[in-house]
């Protein structure tokens, strides 16, 4: 017998099914932002993370968790974040090679070579000199007495990436003003539809970094002498793969002012996508600065408490 009450049950359940399917298929990304120091007071970490955190959220896919590290050697024996809980995890963080044990370094190195997303912000490119796996991560870092040993300097001559094995020390940067970023992959997702060239607001332009390479460099800004700058194109934004894991290394974001600058955001949400899923779903949005002006975001630096 036909049981017309058991068909619209059946029918229920499958729009249930349905509509269960399709919020999994929206379900948020899970991001941990990692911080609990980086380099010296010039770095106001804990306002980074808010402004961070902040554009995170807003993008409307991440599901955004903070974890503060121990400063001191001993407390970071008990310090075991689960990184595999997460799809990315975000480095606002800068910290000497004996920081980290090395059972924390291994679980680190295992979550990204397995495919876990990594992206790493402004000062954490200087952390962990000593560190061969997360140099490998990054492609490239400076300071904390990096030099030849760290690997070549990389810029771009043209449009050629080189690797020049000059001796010297790594890391540089002039005074915080804006400066023009020419993209090098537009046809990488987190890059796809940005303009060609477009102003970066005060920031330091990091430059002569060191490393093992290996990178994709989605692109450089010119290091201008007169600025104490190398007159090289130095690599900016970049993307690499260690192991199955996918990497954002972003060299910008010194501060709240540089964090507001209309592209950062941007680039951030789209990093740290790509670094999670493979690609990005984010349309280019209409207010991204052009060659001809820096802008900046009010709502960053609100949230950026
Ligand atoms: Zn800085």
């Amino acid at each position: 017998m036909f049981d017309m009450k058991k068909l619209a049950w059946i029918v229920a359940a499958s729009a249930g099914l349905l509509f269960g399917s399709a919020c999994s298929a929206a379900k948020p990304i899970a991001a941990l932002i990692v911080d609990g120091e980086s380099g010296g007071p010039y770095h106001d970490w804990r306002k980074v993370t808010a402004a961070l955190a902040y554009m995170l959220r807003d993008a409307g896919l991440f599901e955004v968790s903070v974890v503060t590290a121990p400063r001191a050697d001993g407390e970071l024996d008990a310090f075991a974040p689960n990184f595999s809980a997460y799809a990315v995890v975000i480095l606002n963080y800068d910290a000497p090679d004996e920081r980290w044990p090395a059972s924390l370094k291994a679980s680190f190195e295992s979550y990204v070579r397995r495919g876990g997303g990594l992206v790493t912000v402004h000062a954490a490119d200087n952390a962990f000199p000593g560190w061969r796996a997360y140099n490998e991560m990054l492609g490239v870092g400076g300071w904390r007495g990096r030099e030849e040993t760290a690997g070549p300097y990389w810029y771009y001559r043209g449009d050629e990436l080189v690797a020049d094995t000059t001796k010297g020390p790594a890391g540089s940067h002039g005074l915080r003003v804006p400066f023009a970023v020419k993209v090098r992959d537009s046809t990488h997702p987190i890059m796809r539809g940005l303009p060609q060239v477009f102003i970066h607001g005060d920031d330091e332009l990091y430059a002569r970094l060191r490393g093992p390479g290996h990178m994709t460099v989605l692109a450089t800004a010119y290091s201008d002498p007169a600025n104490s700058g190398s007159g090289h194109d130095e690599p900016v934004l970049m993307v690499l793969q260690y192991g199955k894991g996918r990497v954002f290394h972003t060299t910008f974001g010194h501060d709240i002012r540089a964090l507001s600058s209309a592209d950062f955001p941007v680039l951030l949400q789209r990093g740290a996508e790509w670094a999670a899923t493979g690609d990005v779903t984010q349309p280019a949005p209409a207010t991204f600065p052009t060659a001809d002006a820096p802008s900046y975001r009010a709502d960053v630096v609100a949230h950026a408490r």
